[in-house]
Formats: structure tokens, C-alpha cells, sequence
């Protein structure tokens, strides 16, 4: 085995089944690994490197705020945080913004808004507000969180878990209303659910929802860590919708591919809510934070990657759908965010993504049977075609083997 790979097998944690592969350089949408081979990544740290990997303006904005100012807690006010706050809301049409550093730390500031809202807003009785769910969503790994997820294995051993969650089929409206109780004070969605495996509700499902939300006076939070910042061709998702959520979490790629920056932004009767003491992270907010933030928000206009993402992504979908294979079973998604859903009954997505590996290809499987295909936002059309190149031929060959 690898003596680089056998010491994080060593000394880390089980807890990922990473692809036999050792990463040591990235640039734009390759990766090279320790003998110098080249890979085209798909994978982009689920979403998170939306800008390319190590983007020179942003490694200029990050070495450049490095050398100046870093880290200070949020004891003091900086020169960055107020800029990059007011970017995201102007961006995303939201008041008031809290930052924070992973997704899940965001899904959590969501959560604790929307209880104390629910307390003090609508006047929901003491310890009785509820948060409906979707089953199939990924929000994280915090125990909160997993007390939310239809997922077996994300809860089971991790007792006692949170409650306070009602879950409810995804992309069914009729079953939101069904749910809805004087008691709810949010529903929580992905406007399409990533770690399910690229699930897309059917059109005009968050619109509606949004209607009956805003009936029942029932927070309509999003959280758009994966989908948002431009990966399926909007800068948010819920814009196919026509939708603007009460609540709203954006994280990933928001850190341009080098930090971890998120954000949970809302209404400025929500975020009220919030006094002095309830709530907070030593990182977040950060000046360097604060400014990779900026900067990733700022080079996602200027280079028109938004645009760009839907043109790739429709091109990239429209291919794969006349790539017919009985291996493949479903083509989905919008923007660079597509799942290839394969025949389990032929192979497994995991040893599919192996022979990718091999001819340089980088992605990773979900759920046993889709693989993951979702590019830096960059990604030019020849290197679109070349990954289709590499897709057909692992196809003809899994073909040829049944
Ligand atoms: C990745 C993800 C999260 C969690 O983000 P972390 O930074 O890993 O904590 C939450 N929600 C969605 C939709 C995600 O895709």
C-alpha cells in the first residue's frame, strides 16, 4: 500500500472511504497526484471549488490579508466583515447576514433563529417549536442535525438525539400543509437535495411551498450550501422558483475553495432575534474569512461563471442523455450539478468511479449508485467534451463486460 495512504489509514479515523488516490497540486479543474498524473476533478469538494482549484485572485486576496490581518474574534469590529456582509445580503436580496465557518454551524444558526423566532415572533409555546424536514436531506453532521435525517446509519448510536423535527416526503407540498401545525416555526429544504443523490423536486415545488409558508406563517428556510453560489446555473437554485426564502445558508463554495466561510442570512425580524450572548464562533466572520468571502463572491460575477455553469451544464446533460446505456439509469440535475444514477444490477457507481480514476477522471460515489458530476464552474466546453470521452468508453467497456 501507499505509505502516504496507509498512515491516514493508520493514524485517522474510518470514517471516509476516499478512492485510492494521493493529491499533492491543483489548478483550475485538474488535480495532479504524487507520481504527477493529471485528473480532471468532478468531484470539487462537493461544491466547494465552484471557482477552480487555488484561483490565483484568490490566492492573491488571501496571501495579501494573510500578511495583514487574520484573526481577531468578533470582541472587535474589522475593516472586511461589514463589506463582505453586505455583498452576500445585496447578492441574495436578505437583510441581515451571521457568519460562521463549516455548513453545518450555519444549519445550526438557522435552527436556534428560527426556535427563538418561533418563542418570541409567533408566540409558539415554551419548548414546543417544531422544524419540518425533508426525508432525504443532508444539513450536516452536528447531533442536532442528524437528529434530522431520515438516514439510519447518520443517527443510529448517536443517541439521545434531538427532537422537535417532523419528517416529510420531499418534493410533496400537499404533505407540507399536512404538517404544518400553530406550532411549526420553519421548514427546512434543499432546493435540490445534493447528498440524496442529485434529487430535483418537481418544477414549482419550492414556489409552492414558499405560498404555504408564508399562509401559515411558517419560516421557508433554504439551504443552499451546495446548491447555491452559482453551481446550477443561477446564483441561488430557489431563483428557478421565482423564490425568495425567509431564511436562507449558503456555505462551500462561498470559501472560494481555500477556507471554510458560511453564512446563515434571513428577514430582519429573524435575525433580531439574536441579542448579545446567544450565539457565536470564535472564527467566524474573520478578516481572512471575510475577505476570501468577498473576493469568491466578487470573481463570480467578474468572470460570469454563473452563465457559464448553465451553458456547461446544459451542454454536458444534453450529451449524457444521448450517451443511451442499459448502465445507465437516470441522468439529473441542473447547472454542474449532475448525478449519473447507474444500474446496480451491472456495476457498482464506486467501482465505476475506480475505472474514471484510472483514465483521469475524479469524482465519487453517493449512495452506492449515482455518481457525482460536478466540475469547477469554469470547466470549458473541450474539457466537458473529454470527460464525455472518458464516460463513454468506461460505459462501452462495463457494456462489453455483461
Ligand atoms: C455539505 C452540506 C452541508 C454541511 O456542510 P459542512 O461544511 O460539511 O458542515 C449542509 N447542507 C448541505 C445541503 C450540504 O451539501
Amino acid at each position: 500500500m501507499h505509505p502516504l495512504l496507509e498512515k491516514e489509514q493508520h493514524y485517522g479515523a474510518h470514517h471516509y472511504e476516499p478512492l485510492p488516490v494521493v493529491l499533492t497540486r491543483g489548478q483550475g479543474v485538474y488535480v495532479w497526484d504524487d507520481n504527477g498524473k493529471r485528473y480532471l476533478d468532478m468531484m470539487s469538494a462537493y461544491s466547494a471549488v465552484s471557482h477552480g482549484h487555488c484561483h490565483p485572485r484568490l490566492v492573491e486576496a488571501l496571501a495579501e490579508q494573510a500578511q495583514r490581518l487574520a484573526m481577531v474574534s468578533r470582541a472587535f469590529y474589522t475593516d472586511k466583515l461589514g463589506l463582505f456582509l453586505q455583498k452576500i445580503c445585496e447578492m441574495t436580496g436578505q437583510d441581515k447576514a451571521l457568519p460562521m465557518n463549516t455548513g453545518a454551524e450555519a444549519v445550526e444558526t438557522a435552527l436556534k433563529a428560527a426556535r427563538k423566532w418561533a418563542y418570541t415572533v409567533k408566540k409558539v409555546p415554551q419548548n414546543c417549536a417544531e422544524v419540518i424536514v425533508c426525508e432525504g436531506n443532508f444539513h450536516g453532521r452536528t447531533i442536532t442535525i442528524v437528529s434530522m435525517s431520515s438516514e439510519e446509519q447518520y443517527r443510529e448510536g448517536f443517541g439521545p438525539l434531538t427532537t422537535g423535527f417532523k419528517q416529510i416526503p420531499y418534493g410533496d407540498e400537499k404533505a407540507l400543509e399536512k404538517a404544518i401545525t400553530p406550532n411549526t416555526a420553519a421548514f427546512l429544504v434543499e432546493p435540490i437535495q445534493g447528498e440524496a443523490g442529485i434529487r430535483v423536486p418537481p418544477a414549482g415545488y419550492l414556489k409552492k411551498c414558499a405560498a404555504l409558508c408564508r399562509k401559515h406563517n411558517v419560516l421557508l428556510i433554504c439551504d443552499e450550501i451546495q446548491t447555491g453560489i452559482g453551481r446550477t446555473g443561477r446564483f441561488l437554485a430557489c431563483e428557478y422558483d421565482g423564490v425568495k426564502p425567509d431564511g436562507l445558508v449558503l456555505g462551500k463554495a462561498l470559501g472560494g475553495g481555500l477556507l471554510p466561510v458560511s453564512v446563515f442570512l434571513s428577514r430582519r425580524d429573524v435575525m433580531d432575534v439574536f441579542t448579545p450572548g446567544d450565539h457565536g464562533s470564535t472564527f467566524g466572520g474573520n478578516p481572512l474569512a471575510a475577505t476570501v468571502g468577498l473576493a469568491a463572491l466578487e470573481i463570480l460575477v467578474k468572470e460570469n461563471l454563473i452563465a457559464h455553469a448553465a451553458d456547461m451544464g446544459q451542454y454536458f446533460m444534453d450529451q449524457l442523455k444521448k450517451m443511451p446505456s442499459p448502465l445507465i439509469e437516470d441522468v439529473r440535475g441542473k447547472g454542474l450539478l449532475v448525478g449519473l444514477s447507474i444500474n446496480p444490477r451491472y456495476y457498482s457507481a464506486r467501482e465505476f468511479c475506480l475505472r474514471l480514476m484510472v483514465e483521469g477522471v475524479l469524482s465519487k460515489d453517493t449512495h452506492q449508485t449515482v455518481v457525482r458530476l460536478a466540475p469547477p464552474l469554469m470547466i470549458t466546453q473541450e474539457q466537458v467534451d473529454s470527460v464525455l470521452g472518458v464516460l463513454n468508453k468506461v460505459i462501452k467497456e462495463v457494456e462489453n463486460k455483461f
